[in-house]
């Protein structure tokens, strides 16, 4: 799930109220156990794509992804938070976060992101996939999911030479830029541990400051939503579902990482990001 940077949006202000700005430093052993609620969230997104064909609804997916986190004895961290009313947000087309599972049908070529979290022993994970419902109507559909998915692994990959976290905003932005595509103003990824939502705000856009510092102990949720667009965005009546102002498609790509004293690993993926880091040349080492 993603953060708001700024209160400016109609969304749940008390979100923002109720989170302390400072930074919680992980232990290895910590980590260790992030990464297990880490991999369950993989294999609940996994399990949500599985249901994902046209005629299935929202609510489907959610129910797929519901069933793996119980099924590991796990809990949601999405189920009730502030209200929320599933295990996933589920957000099609020009929704482009926090869609709220429900009767919606699948067709082909429905642009599709699923987020998705878990919580094991008390620490959280939070990762979040976009894909295609069968066949692509247009090549553009295609680069918006790929080049959003592209951005994270740019931004992971800056992460593991970053001093501040500055450098990953920027490599996030980059790729959106050669792409054509926009980040979603107002919300970024965040810090992650013994609650979803924590300090450092991750951005996936420059702004003003540096960032906060990199260091051993960091875990992040960085998690770069563009749009075809624009960057602006208004939340429906629902108070959660953001849909981009302009009506264009939207993709979402989420991983929750680690930063310790030998490297990174991406503790949403069960190989810790290994595949996807090794385009960029890096290699993730377990915590
Ligand atoms: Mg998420
Ligand atoms: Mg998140």
């Amino acid at each position: 799930m993603t953060w708001m940077r700024s209160p400016s949006g109609s969304s749940p202000l008390s979100i923002i109220a109720s989170v302390s700005r400072t930074i919680e430093f992980k232990t290895p052993a910590q980590m260790a156990i992030m990464a297990k609620a880490g991999v369950i969230v993989e294999r609940a997104l996994a399990a949500a794509r599985a249901a994902a064909v046209a005629g299935a609804t929202t609510a489907d997916l959610d129910a797929a992804a519901a069933q793996v986190i119980a099924d590991a004895g796990a809990t949601s961290n999405f189920y009730g938070y502030h209200g929320f009313p599933a295990t996933s947000c589920v957000s099609v087309n020009e929704e482009v976060v926090h869609g709220i599972p429900g009767a919606r049908v699948l067709a082909d070529g429905d642009v599709v992101s699923v987020d998705c979290g878990a919580i094991v022993d008390g620490w959280h994970g939070d990762s979040a996939v976009s894909f295609i419902v069968g066949e692509p109507l247009s090549h553009q559909d295609v680069d918006l999911v790929e080049q959003t998915r592209r951005s994270l692994w740019a931004g992971i990959a800056a992460l593991s030479t970053a001093t501040r976290l500055d450098t990953v905003s920027a490599a996030i932005e980059d790729v959106a830029d050669a792409a054509g595509l926009f980040p979603l103003e107002g919300y970024v990824g965040h810090g992650i541990g013994t609650a979803m939502h924590q300090a450092p705000d991750v951005l996936n856009y420059r702004a003003r400051g540096k960032g906060a510092r990199v260091q051993p102990g960091l875990c992040i949720a960085i998690e770069p939503m563009l749009v075809i667009g624009t960057g602006d965005s208004e939340v429906l009546d629902d108070n959660w579902t953001v849909v981009s102002a302009d009506g264009s498609r939207a993709a979402h790509w989420e991983h929750s990482v680690a930063v310790h004293d030998k490297g990174i690993w991406v503790l949403t993926a069960s190989d810790g990001g290994a595949s996807g880091l090794a385009p960029w040349g890096v290699a993730p080492v377990a915590p």
